[in-house]
């Protein structure tokens, strides 16, 4: 069986791994530019189940994703040498005021009914948790523990390496055109609007691209993508330890010195720009959660795009049989990669067989 997939990001990449690893003899990937060249690498990180999900059924899923990393970060480290950071920093959310406490003790109090640890501490207990806190504003926070973070970029190099020693081929610079449609199922794709490439099913993970595909759908709700910024701050020593949030705005020590200050959510299509506003307005954030992150150097800023979904991601089967979906995750990719992955594998043979 022959299986295409588009786009060599995260989740084409972790699609792929998964159906050579279940037996799928010929997995190629087709990539327009470079693996990883996109969201995937510029993400922040964070798996951040209990904080990112916003319902019972989410977070069910978020932190069944978070809870298998740790394996899936052993499995990839024995398979390519690579460490893909993987940390249980736990994640720190802080409020300055009685609302947010309140909104704060609500989530804790979801979390905990639903058996996951999480707490609210006071001032001094934030601070016995991240002591490089800004305490004068401080009104109090929630605690969760057992959230985690990767490396992307060392993610997709990891991701990368695996998917060659499965014998899949990545095809860089191979943009695809269209997907190919005969007697009403998806026959496979077309290349440069020139080569045709024949499958038994195609995997779309065209992230905050998969819309502008033709050939997708037009049933299928539009992906379209949330630029977010990011600036690289580096402390030397490093102090910070724990994922802050602080009114949306977060900063993810990475343990090395490097930390992660983030992000914008901006509707500006595909405007590849990293600019003053968001840059200042994710600095001010960061200084409010560490003002001692104002004497760290700024070694580097960048964006991409979140591919969002009206809905949510769009995973598995899709309204053309042989046509399987990958794409629309949002804030949550890199959390939701391996998930994703197995179910896109099971829908797929489950499918196709
Ligand atoms: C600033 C920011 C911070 C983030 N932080 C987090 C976080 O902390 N935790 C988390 O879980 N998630 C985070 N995310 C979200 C996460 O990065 C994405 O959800 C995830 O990376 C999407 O992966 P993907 O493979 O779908 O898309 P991408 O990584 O964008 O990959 C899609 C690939 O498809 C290729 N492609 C597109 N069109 C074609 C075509 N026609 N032919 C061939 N190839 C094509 C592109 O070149 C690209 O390489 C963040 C995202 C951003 C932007």
């Amino acid at each position: 069986m022959r299986v295409v997939v588009i786009g060599a990001g995260v989740m084409g990449c972790a699609a792929a791994l998964e159906l050579s690893r279940r037996g799928v003899g010929d997995v190629v990937v087709l990539e327009r530019a470079v693996p990883g060249a996109e969201a995937s690498s510029a993400a922040a990180g964070m798996l951040a189940a209990q904080v990112e999900s916003k319902s019972d059924d989410e977070r069910a899923m978020f932190v069944r994703a978070r809870d298998g990393y740790a394996a899936w970060a052993t499995e990839l480290r024995e398979l390519t040498g690579v460490d893909i950071g993987y940390k249980k920093s736990g994640v720190l959310e802080l409020a300055t005021h009685g609302d947010e406490l309140a909104r704060l003790a609500r989530v804790v109090g979801d979390s905990r009914a639903a058996g996951l640890r999480a707490e609210m501490v006071d001032v001094a207990g934030a601070l016995a948790i991240e002591r490089e806190l800004a305490a004068s504003e401080l009104a109090g926070a929630a605690w969760f523990p057992d959230e985690a973070q990767v490396d992307p970029p060392r993610l997709l190099r990891a991701l990368v390496a695996a998917v060659a020693r499965a014998g899949v081929a990545v095809k860089s610079g191979a943009t695809v055109t269209s997907i190919l449609e005969e007697g009403g199922r998806c026959a496979g794709v077309a290349l440069d609007g020139r080569e045709v490439l024949h499958a038994d099913a195609v995997v779309l993970a065209a992230g905050s691209w998969s819309s502008l595909v033709p050939g997708v759908p037009s049933a299928l709700p539009a992906v379209r993508p949330v630029r977010g910024q990011l600036v690289m701050l580096e402390e030397r020593p490093p102090r910070l330890s724990t994922i802050t949030f602080l009114d949306g705005a977060y900063v993810v020590p990475r343990g090395d010195g490097r930390v992660v200050c983030g992000s914008t959510m901006e509707d500006v299509g595909h405007r590849r720009e990293v600019t003053a506003a968001g840059v200042s307005a994710i600095l001010a954030a960061a200084m409010r959660i560490a003002p001692g992150l104002g004497a760290a150097e700024l070694a580097r800023v960048w964006c991409n795009f979140r591919p969002h979904a009206e809905g949510g991601p769009q995973i598995g089967r899709s309204p053309l049989p042989g046509l399987f979906l990958a794409t629309g995750h949002h804030r949550n990719g890199i959390l939701l990669a391996k998930l994703t992955a197995e179910q896109v594998a099971g829908a797929l043979l489950d499918g196709v067989a």
